[in-house]
């Protein structure tokens, strides 16, 4: 039985992060709550248990909040998607916020020319504090600039 929970932990953990992927490639992040361990979200779901074996899932969930832990561990694990670990981040923080002092926000997407600008763009990956090294962008152009020009 102690097996059993491990594995569970296990699975939901991965079924978690592979949620949590998602909201950031479709940018629905920014709306996201705390993950949903219930109805088909949870790794048990459709699955059969004895009786007895539901019992004891039931009295684990009831337990089971969300730990510190698990919320850090999401939420480092949200960092690594979005952030190059191996980039400086303050270095990062700190040219994007120049720039948008210095670059005003254009009207409209700069690649596009069609809707708001979402993301401001950076071209080069450098990170240069630099305003033609970067770009602002709507959601869609950002990520086909990223995908295109990986350095
Ligand atoms: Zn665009």
């Amino acid at each position: 039985m102690v097996s059993k929970t491990y594995k569970t932990s296990e699975a939901h953990r991965k079924k978690l992060s592979e949620a949590q992927k998602k909201a950031w490639k479709n940018g629905s992040y920014k709306d996201r709550k705390t993950p949903d361990v219930g109805g088909d979200n949870n790794p048990f779901f459709g699955k059969k248990h004895t009786p007895e074996t539901i019992l004891k899932i039931k009295e684990a969930r009831a337990k089971q909040v969300i730990t510190k832990e698990h919320k850090e561990n999401i939420s480092k694990a949200n960092r690594g998607i979005h952030f190059n670990p191996n980039k400086d981040m303050s270095h990062y923080n700190s040219v994007h916020y120049w720039v948008k002092k210095n670059k005003p926000k254009s009207k409209l997407c700069e690649h596009c020319k069609k809707v708001p600008p979402t993301d401001l763009a950076n071209i080069s990956g450098e990170y240069k504090r630099d305003i033609n090294d970067f770009l602002y962008l709507c959601r869609k152009c950002h990520m086909i600039q990223d995908g295109r020009l990986k350095n």
